[in-house]
């Protein structure tokens, strides 16, 4: 792990906060989009647990629910780096993945450079 334990628990605070966020938002928008179908749901929704928030916006029609989960989820995969050590090391190089970079896009899997390529190959 290219962090030291300070900056790692920086990051890692980073990621708690956006989290939160991002799940109330879900929530909102969840009971929003329900409200006008199932009243009744909105009660419910507000103690699940965020995997059961993910099966429950499975079936909805919604582009930002939907690219909120994804975030969701690459925040979930960066929690789970910085658990087992591999977090802030490039997917592709293997190298650092400066701490600036990290505190801008905490769920960064690669550094600026691979991001680029990566991101070119996928285009063509
Ligand atoms: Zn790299």
């Amino acid at each position: 792990m290219p962090l030291n334990r300070r900056e790692t628990i920086e990051i890692a605070r980073l990621i708690e906060e956006r989290r939160e966020a991002l799940v109330q938002e879900i929530r909102r928008e969840v009971a929003r989009s329900r409200n006008e179908q199932y009243t009744e749901v909105a009660g419910p929704v507000h103690d699940r647990a965020d995997e059961a928030l993910a099966d429950l916006v499975a079936d909805l029609d919604n582009a930002e629910v939907t690219r909120d989960l994804g975030e969701l989820r690459e925040l979930e995969g960066a929690r789970a780096r910085i658990a087992d050590g591999s977090y802030g090391v490039c997917a592709d190089c293997g190298g650092d993945i400066p701490l600036a970079r990290l505190r801008v896009q905490p769920t960064a899997l690669r550094c600026v450079a691979c991001q680029e390529r990566h991101e070119k190959t996928y285009r063509a």
